[in-house]
């Protein structure tokens, strides 16, 4: 081989050595766990990236071995993702919001060797740490001052751990495609299953995240993402805003409408990225407060569809525009992202609205199709609908120490492609659209209802905060769909008046056949809803229909 051209591999530590070289004196705010603001910059998070390395080094972490974290999104979590993944060594975001019994899990099936973790995570550690079988030091992020006393042994303080250490490391070179960082599903059935990113992957995702057309990010920008670091690396924002030298604002534990619209405005946030639940509390607080955002300029919603009475709330009562995108774990996790495209300007603001509705088009490096049961593709009309099939350099090609992966499935030129769970309908102009999670499309008389669409139409009546809809067996029709609300404090509306509302705005045979109200609606711990749940809990539910 004659390379004409330099070989220099794609790795992580690049990022934050750009970001420090030529925008380090850009600001990365937190609201710490502790509840101050803490603020510093680019250089010094790369410097005390450097002092993490070190030490862990010292206390003998290698290349390749897993360190974990519980924790928020803050600065010490930025320097881990950094420091860890720098060294050779792999950065295992664990999601707090899981079960007990699921972290435990997790933590020993990746054989963790270390565990980060805030103070809010504290009990949890003290509960679980027998059980954690391959962890061999536990560091609490935190500072002296804060550092409990009665709790159990050998615990290390973060700012201690890293305080004396040396600034000089020099970040070593290896290979791009070895593993940088870790994150397991929050699947609804079974064990969680691990992701495992590397650094090739990533920055190759970074790249595309901010493309104009993807997430449209820049030095300008002051990026605030509410979606936790443990979620997905946080849709890749941590990489993509020292790839671009944006301002970083890290919320910590504030997720609530109130702790986030103040540092939206101290802090002249102009992108936001976060799922539909979060917004919902945030609008909530500007509706009840009467405020506006005075800087916010786009936010990115995904992790589930977007509700369109949600993306009209942004785009017309607070002039935001709203980046409807989709992707998932496996897919680091960036796939589609709602822009139009240049044929599109000319369009009413309502015709580019309800195309943005749409989880919209692929962005540069991933592939994809909609096939029908015998794996046959189905035509980009806007209509048919199939499984969703992805392909592309930053998507799972086998999951992590895992026998039961669902087979990559191959296609008559022998692509291999992953098969997303999802069932969606493509355009002729590309714009992918989500109907349902292949489980949760509810099927009746042999044809399928979109319990996506139906929500849709539940949450845009301005009595319903959320809504969900789920099949229950019907005997004749074999499902119907079961609407499960929530609505507005105070209101009166009732079962009849809500199927009322669905006429004309959907197939008659779609209209559910039936209303439960409840007080609130179960989450996965990454703020989806838990239909399985909701099955579960309905599963004798007697529809009112039955005899029809
Ligand atoms: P996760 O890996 O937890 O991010 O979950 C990925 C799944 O979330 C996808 O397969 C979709 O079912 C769902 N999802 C993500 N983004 C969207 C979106 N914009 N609209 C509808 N569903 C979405």
């Amino acid at each position: 081989m004659n390379p004409h051209m330099m070989d220099i591999p794609l790795l992580i530590s690049s990022l934050i050595k750009y970001a420090d070289r030529y925008h380090g004196d850009t600001e990365i705010v937190t609201r710490t766990v502790e509840g101050l603001i803490h603020r510093y910059n680019y250089s010094e998070a790369h410097s005390r990236s450097k002092k993490l390395a070190n030490a862990l080094s010292n206390i003998g972490i290698k290349h390749g071995d897993r360190v974990a974290t519980l924790a928020w999104n803050t600065h010490r979590h930025l320097e881990i993702y950094y420091g860890v993944s720098g060294m050779g060594a792999i950065c295992h975001t664990v999601n707090p919001r899981l079960f007990e019994d699921q972290i435990c899990y997790i933590i020993n099936h990746a054989e963790d060797v270390c565990l980060f973790f805030d103070l809010t995570f504290l009990p949890i550690v003290e509960k679980l740490s027998p059980q954690l079988k391959s962890i061999k030091k536990l560091v609490l992020m935190t500072d002296q001052q804060n550092m409990p006393t009665n709790t159990i042994n050998n615990i290390i303080c973060y700012e201690e751990l890293i305080e004396s250490e040396s600034e000089d490391f020099s970040w070593p070179m290896f290979p791009e495609n070895t593993d940088s960082s870790l994150c397991y599903t929050s699947g609804t059935t079974g064990n969680p299953k691990g992701v495992m990113y590397q650094h090739r992957t990533t920055i190759l995702h970074s790249y595309a995240a901010v493309m104009p057309d993807a997430l449209n990010l820049s030095a300008r920008d002051v990026i605030l993402p509410v979606v936790p670091m443990f979620h997905a690396n946080a849709w890749g924002l941590p990489y993509a805003a020292a790839l671009t030298g944006s301002k970083l604002v890290l919320p910590g534990s504030g997720m609530d409408g109130g702790s986030l619209y103040e540092l939206f405005e101290s802090e002249k946030v102009t992108l936001s990225a976060g799922v539909p639940t979060i917004w919902m509390g945030l609008v909530n607080h500007l509706k009840k407060e009467g405020l506006k955002f005075s800087t916010l300029k786009r936010t990115v919603i995904g992790g589930s569809a977007v509700p369109p009475a949600m993306t009209r709330t942004f785009e017309e009562n607070y002039k935001v525009e709203v980046i409807h995108a989709w992707g998932m774990t496996e897919m680091s996790p960036l796939g589609t992202v709602s822009t139009l495209r240049n044929k599109h300007l000319p369009l009413s603001k309502k015709e580019q609205l309800s195309l943005k509705d749409k989880q919209g088009r692929a962005i540069y490096g991933v592939d994809m199709k909609i096939v029908d049961d015998d794996g046959r593709e189905l035509p980009w009309d806007g209509k048919a609908f199939g499984e969703l099939l992805v392909r592309g350099p930053w998507i799972i090609n086998s999951y992590f120490k895992s026998s039961d992966f669902k087979t990559l499935k191959v296609d008559e030129n022998k692509l291999s492609w992953f098969p997303t769970g999802d069932v969606a309908t493509i355009d002729a102009d590309g714009f992918m659209q989500i109907t349902d999670r292949s489980k949760d499309v509810i099927k009746t008389g042999g044809e399928w209802i979109s319990s996506i669409d139906l929500e849709n139409i539940a949450v845009s009546h301005p009595d319903i905060t959320e809504a969900a809809v789920i099949a229950v067996h019907h005997p004749k029709w074999d499902e119907r769909p079961l609407l499960v609300a929530v609505k507005n404090e105070g209101s009166d509306i009732d079962r009849d008046k809500l199927l009322d509302f669905f006429k004309g705005k959907t197939a008659k045979w779609w209209v559910p056949d039936d209303v439960v109200f409840v007080e609130e609606l179960p989450h996965t711990a990454t703020g989806k809803l838990q239909k399985n749940k909701l099955r579960e809990q309905y599963e004798n539910y007697k529809l009112p229909t039955t005899n029809k």
